[in-house]
């Protein structure tokens, strides 16, 4: 790892009925990093998050944000530590215009006012090149503008640490290609971002270090190149595990 330690979540274990979806998982993000967390569908990557970002209490296991414990806690106190995150599915304000769908999060920061919020806002939209759908109802949007829009809303919390869960997917390649760009410049820009997606080949494309799930467990974990070629990441897309 190449910086300070985020978050570390420690033995983590979430069950679902008779179903382990994290299954005992020590999971680290450093100041700078660009983690892919990839594995097949219902391998645990969402249940992860959740866990991460305070969307859901772990069974057992810890959760540290800098020296916070905080475990359990509610998505706000995560967010006011500085982590932010996107949902597999779209959760925006469909009937709300782009620009109210970016103030909402952004007048929740402590000390926001509306002119502040809303400059901010109209930046990071010019920056997602959604600044002429600005006024459109936001189920109006393509696909892929929603997971900018998506983007922009976390971005609006100015976090220190990202989570996209599967910003790819259903996005038309010209978006895709895009948001990748973005992702690049804001992680240039200081931020750290794990970023989970079920497709190995658009992550290779951006992460520094990929993290395999499995059936509720980390598999693999360290730099793309060794990971790819891995037998138990071979294993697990083949179906065979
Ligand atoms: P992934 O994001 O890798 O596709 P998930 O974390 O969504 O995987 O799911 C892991 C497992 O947990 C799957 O078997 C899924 O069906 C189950 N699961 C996830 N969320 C719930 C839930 N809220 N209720 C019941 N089962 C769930
Ligand atoms: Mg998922």
């Amino acid at each position: 790892m190449t910086g300070d330690v985020l978050v570390r979540g420690e033995g983590l274990r979430k069950r679902f009925g008779g179903i382990a979806a994290v299954d005992g998982v020590d999971f680290a993000v450093a100041r700078g990093d660009l983690i892919g967390l990839i594995g097949p569908n219902g391998s645990g990557k969402t249940t992860l998050i959740n866990l991460l970002t305070g969307h859901l209490a772990p069974d057992a296991g810890t959760v540290v944000l800098g020296r916070a414990t905080v475990a359990g806690a509610p998505p706000y106190v995560f967010a006011g530590l500085g982590v932010a995150r996107t949902f597999q599915l779209t959760q925006l304000f469909g009937r709300m215009t782009v620009l109210e769908n970016m103030l909402v999060p952004g007048l929740t920061r402590p000390h926001s006012t509306w002119p502040g919020a809303a400059a901010r806002a109209r930046a990071y939209l010019d920056f997602l090149n959604l600044s002429h759908v600005m006024h459109l109802e936001a189920k109006n949007l393509s696909g892929g503008q929603q997971k900018l829009l998506e983007l922009g809303r976390a971005l609006m919390l100015e976090p220190t640490l990202l989570f996209l869960d599967e910003p790819f997917a259903g996005v038309h390649p010209h978006l895709r290609d895009e948001l990748i760009k973005r992702i690049q410049e804001l992680h240039a820009s200081g931020r750290t971002f794990v970023v989970v997606d079920h497709d190995m080949e658009s992550i290779l494309r951006i992460a520094r270090r990929l993290v395999v799930m499995a059936r509720g467990r980390k598999i693999a974990d360290g730099p793309p190149g060794d990971v790819r070629g891995d037998a138990a990441v071979l294993a697990a897309y083949a179906g065979l595990q």
